[in-house]
């Protein structure tokens, strides 16, 4: 039976990088079929609601999608378009794979990490309030249950793929509780999952520090909502910006694929994004349906256009998003 998979194109960029990782499925000759859905600013303004049903039920019965980044409408009441969908799938494990591209001029080479980010609480609770006149409080919601899923993910994620070492990121030594419990649970579940991989505990601002010093010393994050959050941009820029990496939003009951950027307003409708981290997250897609010829494919191409320093403004190339998604999608059609 052919997947269905359901496109979010989003706004912004996203009909732009969405489209280029289209054309390149459909020259990969996997048998999937896609179910265009709307989300974002643009559905608010057509259908009243960021996420309508019809997308919401769509993706509840086909468990996959692959999505744009999308803009949620501030001061309008929506609560943010990411936020809902994470929590109403359940997809607590973010999920971003950094590594270098030869050809990309950076200041590291050999950086090939993986960002492990719980999706769903946090500082992400979306519970503000105002005390008293003048004094917000925002509440970081911290539970066992949801600690000890994403540090079971990790470890279990790190031993699939034969990773050597999971270093968590945390602020402990302040947030006693919150943090202490997240990274209890990471030691409990190392010892159950996966003991023969080492257990690396760094406090977030030092983790920071020794990532920009030397970003090959490390293998698997795994990390809280907000760091998470900030982290992945961070690892980001390692490796070329925001433009070339993809990420996988996990749950048990489906799955959300997207690239790491967001609707770069600044950009949008210009013709000038970079797909790649669009086509890299097709590629991660592809590997969770388990059609691994596809995705290897993909990403062979991805790393041959890069060398080739046929690429995108943002990568100091002249190529428009449209050129360089045909680019890898002809590569693999031609591919034996
Ligand atoms: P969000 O809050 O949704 O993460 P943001 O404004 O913080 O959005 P982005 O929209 O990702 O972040 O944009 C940050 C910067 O990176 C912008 O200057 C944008 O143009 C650039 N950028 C983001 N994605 C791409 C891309 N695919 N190709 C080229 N430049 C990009």
């Amino acid at each position: 039976m052919p997947h269905t998979i359901c496109l979010i194109e989003g706004d912004g960029i996203g009909p732009e990088v969405t489209a280029a990782a289209r054309a390149v499925l459909d020259a990969s000759g996997a048998e999937l079929t896609w179910l265009p859905l709307a989300a974002g600013a643009a559905a608010a303004e057509r259908f009243g609601d960021t996420i309508p049903e019809a997308t919401l039920e769509a993706i509840r019965t086909h468990r996959i999608a692959l999505k744009g980044p999308v803009t949620t409408p501030v001061g309008k009441g929506f609560t943010s378009v990411n936020v809902r969908l994470r929590k109403t799938f359940n997809l607590y494990a973010a999920v971003r794979p950094v590594r270098s591209l030869r050809g990309i001029r950076t200041r590291y080479e050999n950086v090939e990490i993986v960002v492990i980010r719980e999706n769903t609480e946090g500082l992400y609770s979306g519970i503000e309030h105002e005390v008293v006149p003048g004094v917000i409080e925002t509440l970081k919601v911290t539970t066992k249950a949801g600690c000890e899923r994403i540090a079971r993910y990790a470890f279990a994620y790190a031993r699939s793929r034969g990773r050597k070492k999971v270093t968590v990121f945390h602020k402990a030594n302040i947030m006693k509780r919150a943090d202490g419990l997240f990274l209890d649970c990471a030691r409990r579940m190392h010892e159950e999952v996966a003991p023969e991989i080492a257990l690396e505990e760094l406090i977030i601002d030092n983790g920071c520090m020794q990532l920009v010093r030397d970003p090959s010393r490390f293998d698997v994050l795994l990390m809280e909502n907000y760091n998470g959050d900030m982290v992945s941009d961070l690892c980001a820029g390692l490796v070329g910006g925001l433009g070339v990496v993809p990420g996988a939003n996990i749950g048990d009951e489906g799955a959300i694929f997207e690239a790491v950027h967001g609707s770069a307003p600044d950009i949008a409708g210009k013709g000038i994004a970079n797909p790649l981290g669009a086509i890299g997250s097709l590629a991660l897609l592809l590997r969770h349906l388990g059609e691994l010829g596809a995705a290897e494919r993909i990403d062979a191409e991805i790393e041959r256009v890069v060398r080739a320093g046929q690429v995108t403004r943002d990568l100091g190339g002249t190529l428009s998003t449209e050129a360089c998604g045909k680019l890898v999608a002809d590569g693999i059609a031609q591919a034996p």
